[in-house]
């Protein structure tokens, strides 16, 4: 039979009030935080961990995927292309171990078309001085970051969100906002607010990506590689499934990890083990797992190509393969019942499909940017001039619509 404890209830601390709190530091936290602060909001990011970057960094997936069609046109501009180069400032180590091109056409002036036709901007990086010129970078910006605190409720008043509460070394403490921006990942904050949420049936293959130095290389080893949504699977394939996890339970949670690092040591150990040549480099402190649980928004994204949408605050690509465009509609990006509540990164609201392609490291950053000026320019989500924010977005470098991209030669 079930147990349960009650718990006292008590008075909690407002630690300060501010135009937008954003929860969770991933890259789409990110550049929500810098779209909001440089819009002129007082900006706070409340980050459960001690780095920035989410799976981006704590994760090891330190690959950015494309920010191009594939056909040679850059597709996502603004603070999407600003993380690229960021991520890259200081140089990389690696040098694509599982790929045969490279972003260099894109990085460098003397490059043609056609040689941008051959390879796609795409960068890996190093992922802690990513982690850390995205701390410096938010700080330069004036946001306010508040790491070790993981949001565990929000108080909502009719339709709005007044604060989230946040556990910490502080114990609990209260942050009120005008508006708020779940970057969890996870919609943990819409689900905490009492917003509609959909959680993601098919489940997650068990990754364990880690980094190895072997001789004179460093590189990243992809075990648990992009599984296909369930709709294209064959019969047998449907059958051969294997074990998934729906990444939404402390306990699946914690066994993921040990199934995750059990996983990569083996492999690691397959390999001869440590000497003076050979080290395991670096583990994930996160789990790597990819869909969990998105918000319900006023539009569900899908993946229709070229689909036009009249309140298209960014442009997309496919990451898999080369000619699909998106526009990203502001109603994929703001929940449906909260007003002052948007999402951005891996919870916006997208078909299982679209899913696959709009949760990858530059489509949060897109999706951050679009909310994190919405938030410093707007009382709520809801009451949004669209037309307003898309000038604004335009005047910041951020293309919107499939018309502004260079014509196809
Ligand atoms: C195995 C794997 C391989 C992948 N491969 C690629 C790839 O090659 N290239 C690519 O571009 N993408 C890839 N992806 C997808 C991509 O890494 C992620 O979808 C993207 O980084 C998500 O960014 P995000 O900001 O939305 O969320 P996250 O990176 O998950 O960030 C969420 C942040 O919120 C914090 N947080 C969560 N809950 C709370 C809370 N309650 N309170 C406070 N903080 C909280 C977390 O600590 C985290 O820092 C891969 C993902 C996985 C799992």
């Amino acid at each position: 039979m079930a147990q349960f404890i009650k718990e006292k209830s008590r008075k909690i601390s407002v630690v300060d009030n501010y135009d937008v709190v954003v929860v969770g530091g991933g890259v789409g936290g990110v550049a929500a935080a810098l779209a909001a602060a440089r819009n002129g909001a007082k900006t706070l990011l409340l980050e459960r961990t001690y780095m920035l970057g989410g799976l981006g960094t704590a994760g090891l997936i330190a690959i950015y995927l494309p920010i191009c069609d594939g056909n040679g046109r850059q597709v996502s501009f603004g603070i999407a292309e600003e993380l690229l180069k960021l991520s890259v400032k200081h140089g990389t180590e690696l040098a694509h171990p599982v790929r045969d091109h490279d972003a260099k056409p894109w990085l460098n002036d003397g490059y043609t078309l056609e040689d941008r036709k051959k390879s796609r901007y795409e960068v890996e990086y190093n992922a802690n001085v990513f982690a850390i010129l995205c701390e410096q970078l938010l700080i330069e910006n004036g946001v306010k970051i508040l790491y070790g605190a993981t949001v565990t409720s929000a108080t909502v008043k009719k339709d709005k969100i007044t604060a989230v509460i946040t556990e910490s070394k502080s114990g609990r403490q209260a942050f009120v906002a005008k508006n708020f921006i779940d970057a969890s990942g996870d919609a943990d904050l819409a689900l905490q607010a009492g917003a509609q949420t959909e959680e993601f049936k098919q489940g997650n293959v068990l990754a364990a990506w880690y980094f190895e130095h072997l001789k004179e290389n460093y590189f990243l080893r992809f075990l648990g590689f992009a599984d296909i949504p369930d709709k294209y699977k064959t019969k047998e394939q449907l059958e051969n499934k294997g074990k998934r996890f729906k990444g939404l339970e402390a306990d699946e949670l914690s066994d993921m990890m040990v199934q995750s690092h059990a996983t990569l040591l083996e492999d690691f150990l397959k390999k001869g083990g440590i000497s003076k040549e050979h080290h395991l480099a670096q583990i994930a402190t996160i789990p790597q797992i990819r869909m969990t649980r998105r918000i319900e928004g006023k539009v569900v994204l899908d993946d229709e190509p070229f689909k036009p949408y009249e309140d298209s605050v960014g442009l997309i690509s496919n990451w898999r393969k080369a000619g699909p465009v998106f526009e990203v509609p502001y109603g994929s990006l703001i929940s449906k019942n909260i007003k002052n509540l948007s999402a951005c990164g891996r919870c916006i609201s997208a078909t299982d499909t679209m899913w696959e392609l709009s949760r990858v490291i530059p489509c949060c950053a897109v999706t951050g940017e679009a909310v994190g000026t919405a938030a410093a320019m707007f009382e709520d989500f809801h009451s949004a001039d669209v037309l307003a924010l898309q000038e604004r977005l335009k005047k910041n470098g951020v293309k919107i619509k499939y018309e502004e991209l260079e014509p196809l030669a």
